[in-house]
């Protein structure tokens, strides 16, 4: 039985978490299908390297949760498809609960750890805001959210067929208007292979730069705590925790953050995190792969001079 796999696009690329999706669909199946809404043949490439079969391809005007989770719904009915990944992003989530009422299947969010097969999924994913992990195991049909970064992405050579979809988006009650872009992200966290954040521990919106200079040399996304969203030095976009954003990212350098555990909800399933705290007591160093117990004024300048050494 195929999986289906609901590719995500940011402008003209290709988001990254839908090749992850890709890649983990081999796991459960020897045919994997990717719906492409609005993508273009460069698109369907990047997927078939990355694990698809097939790609379906659908003209779909815009995005709308019904008109989406309706054109997912007739492809996995034409592609037999009964179980079906889509990305844990703010897109993703909006939809994913309206697909899995409309295939009569379960639904399983932010998922880290994905096996089993096309008949029965067992996922892995956090609970308790990180603090513990839930292991499930679901019968198909069944829509499981995959969290980005938290899957591998393969090399996968074979078939590649393209198909196209008239699959229509059917009536929908809620459109979106207008997209108002916030902040500015340099680079956008969710997708970041490697963060740096900032917390209280800042000390105040001047010194952003002394973290930016490090984001620039390594090619890392900025992110915040909520002290420092809260006291109004940088905008809600760049939060990381449970009211902000959810990351997975190689690499996470958190700099005079505490580590309280809604912080943690959001960047816990980190690959490696470095934690820069003055305070050899912060509950950070608990989940630290690696720490310094300094002051960050010191060791980020030192870090970003040393990273321009070895990048260039
Ligand atoms: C419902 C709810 C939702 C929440 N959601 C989120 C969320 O999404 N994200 C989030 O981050 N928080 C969230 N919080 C807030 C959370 O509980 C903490 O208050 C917040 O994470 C603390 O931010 P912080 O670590 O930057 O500040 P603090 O806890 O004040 O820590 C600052 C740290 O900086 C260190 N420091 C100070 N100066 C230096 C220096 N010069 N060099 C090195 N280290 C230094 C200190 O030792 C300290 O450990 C939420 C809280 C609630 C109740």
């Amino acid at each position: 039985m195929a999986v289906l796999a609901i590719a995500e696009l940011k402008g003209d690329e290709l988001k990254k978490v839908s090749k992850e999706l890709v890649s983990a669909g081999r796991k459960l199946s020897d045919t994997v299908v990717a719906l492409l809404i609005n993508g273009s043949d460069a698109h369907a490439k990047e997927l078939f390297e990355a694990g698809a079969d097939v790609v379906v391809k659908n003209g779909t005007a815009e995005y709308s949760p019904q008109g989406y989770a309706n054109v997912a719904a007739a492809v996995a009915e034409a592609k037999g498809a009964k179980v079906i990944l889509v990305p844990h992003s703010v897109m993703g989530k909006d939809f994913a609960g309206r697909l899995a009422v409309k295939v009569g299947g379960a639904l399983a969010a932010d998922v880290v750890e994905i096996k089993g097969s096309a008949d029965e999924v067992e996922v892995r994913k956090p609970v308790y805001s990180g603090k513990a992990y839930a292991n499930l195991k679901i019968k198909a049909p069944a829509v499981v959210t995959i969290r980005p970064n938290s899957q591998e992405v393969i090399s996968h050579s074979g078939p590649e067929t393209i198909e196209s979809s008239d699959a229509a988006e059917g009536d929908v009650a809620s459109r979106l208007t207008e997209v108002e872009a916030g902040g500015g992200e340099k680079i956008a966290l969710a997708d970041a292979s490697v963060i740096v954040s900032g917390g209280r521990g800042i000390k105040g919106p001047e010194n952003w730069p002394v973290l930016q200079e490090l984001c620039d040399v390594v090619g890392a996304a900025l992110g915040a705590s909520r002290a420092a969203v809260d006291a109004g030095w940088i905008d809600h976009g760049h939060q990381v925790g449970q009211t902000g954003k959810t990351v997975s990212p190689n690499c996470y350098i958190a700099c005079g953050i505490s580590g309280a555990i809604q912080h943690l909800a959001g960047m816990g399933s980190s690959k490696v995190i470095v934690a820069i705290n003055k305070d050899p007591e912060a509950p950070i160093f608990k989940v630290a792969t690696y720490g310094v117990v300094d002051d960050l004024f010191q060791v980020v300048p030192a870090l970003t001079t040393e990273f321009k050494k070895v990048l260039g």
